[in-house]
């Protein structure tokens, strides 16, 4: 019997996805001793700090994670920092195969005039601020006008939209960070617009998300029904089946009678951002309709970007066009990349989950035999490790602070915090 080591970097759904592809590959002759590494004091990536409070049903996937994370052969190395605590010549050492699976972290920008201006940011700031990431918790996000932008026809955008346009009350039984609940019974915002370059028919949205719309109970949801009938004319008479779907999805909502809400979200299409402006912070975008020389502006106080992601570069991991230089998952050596880092920011959770199988087949098509050389607690020098038992102890002190106020979870927001639910 073989058994290797494996490192996965990166505590998100492709790096669990990556651990569960390499324990359905165990044999009798081969077995895997998983460690997963993870930055922050918590794991489950982008399900406990991107996907949207209001939707907790896709949080479910985390009970498929805690049962990975409990077979055995799984080691959990959370608050450990690849660059900081450990390099990754170190992993490529002790490691028989090292998994990067970090994701993409870094906005991607518009770069046009005024994108830096106070007031405009991307919803890599605004997603993680909203869902308790630690590294956002003191951002002060200026919710005192009356509009807001969201640029860009993805699910990312639509997600930033809706909890800007929600009664704020309607999250009160969520997970969404105190300090953003607080923001948001505090604001003045009362109209969101969400801003597609282009038509409707090539829009990012996907139908299941776009037919949620029209039942928020507080809030008027506004499409152009000559925008969506020009772009099923468009679109032509054998359109592909999800345009055919977001297409008809959002002829509902067109054809949906407005309500007299006072939160609406507007949806603009073929209108491509020239340049945000204001004195000091922002104060109006302005836009081209695109292939048109028409211009026009409109006045609003915040600006979100949600134009997709790049990966966040790791010393001695070479990256190009915002991904991991890879070939099928292969990087170099015995390095393998995995999800979002792998591929770019495209696709649902469940994605991941074939994606990573597909990367784990090669990873064990490479392996000859097993090499010994020490142990990762060689390496880590501090004892503030937050292992699976020690998140088990986080996870429940955060459900148990959630369940008078009936929420799923209060989480925790702050490291030092975690670090002590943690008993570390
Ligand atoms: P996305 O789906 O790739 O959408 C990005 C949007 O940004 C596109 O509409 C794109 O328009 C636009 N864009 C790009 N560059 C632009 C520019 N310079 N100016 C104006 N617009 C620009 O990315 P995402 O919304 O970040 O989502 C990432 C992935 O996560 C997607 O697969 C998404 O479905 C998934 N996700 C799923 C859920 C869910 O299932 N509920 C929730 C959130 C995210 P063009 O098409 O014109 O380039």
């Amino acid at each position: 019997m073989s058994r290797f080591k494996v490192a996965i970097v990166g505590a998100g759904p492709a790096g669990y996805f990556a651990a569960q592809a390499l324990q359905n590959l165990q044999s009798d002759e081969l077995q895997f001793s998983i460690d997963m590494i993870e930055r922050l004091p918590t794991p489950w990536g982008l399900v406990r700090s991107g996907v949207a409070p209001d939707h907790p049903k896709i949080k479910t996937v985390s009970k498929v994670f805690e049962k990975i994370a409990v077979e055995p052969g799984f080691r959990l190395f959370a608050n450990v920092e690849l660059g900081s605590d450990l390099t990754i010549e170190q992993l490529k050492e002790k490691y028989d195969a090292v998994i990067i699976a970090t994701g993409s972290a870094v906005g991607k920008k518009l770069g046009i005039p005024g994108e830096d201006l106070p007031g405009s940011m991307s919803a890599a700031t605004f997603v993680p601020w909203y869902n308790s990431h630690p590294d956002f918790k003191d951002h002060t996000i200026d919710l005192s006008c009356d509009t807001a932008v969201v640029i860009g026809a993805g699910n990312v955008a639509m997600d930033v939209a809706r909890i800007l346009a929600l009664e704020p009350s309607e999250l009160d039984p969520t997970d969404t960070a105190d300090h953003a609940i607080d923001s948001f019974k505090a604001s003045a915002v009362r109209k969101v617009v969400i801003s597609a370059r282009r038509g409707a028919e090539h829009a990012a949205f996907t139908s299941p998300e776009l037919r949620d719309l029209p039942k928020l109970e507080h809030t008027n949801v506004i499409m152009n029904k000559s925008d969506i009938s020009d772009a099923i004319s468009r679109a032509g008479d054998e359109p592909a089946k999800d345009v055919k779907s977001n297409l008809d999805a959002m002829l509902l909502i067109a054809e949906k009678e407005a309500t007299n809400h006072e939160r609406t979200i507007t949806f603009q299409f073929l209108a491509t951002p020239i340049e945000i402006k204001g004195a000091g912070r922002v104060e109006e975008v302005v836009f081209q309709k695109t292939g048109s020389d028409e211009i026009f502006s409109i006045k609003c106080g915040l600006v979100i970007t949600a134009i997709g992601y790049e990966a966040t570069a790791l010393a001695g991991v070479p990256y190009e066009k915002g991904k991991v230089v890879n070939t099928d998952g292969r990087v170099h050596e015995n390095v393998y990349v995995v999800g979002w880092a792998k591929r770019g920011p495209s696709g649902v959770i469940g994605t991941n989950k074939s994606d990573a199988a597909d990367v784990m087949k090669l990873l064990v098509d490479d392996l000859t035999t097993p090499k010994s050389a020490g142990d990762i607690t060689d390496v880590i020098t501090h004892n503030r490790v937050v292992t699976q038992a020690h998140w088990q102890v986080i996870n429940q002190a955060e459900v148990a602070a959630g369940e008078p106020l009936g929420k799923p979870r209060r989480k925790a927001v702050d490291r030092e915090e975690l670090l002590r639910l943690g008993r570390l």
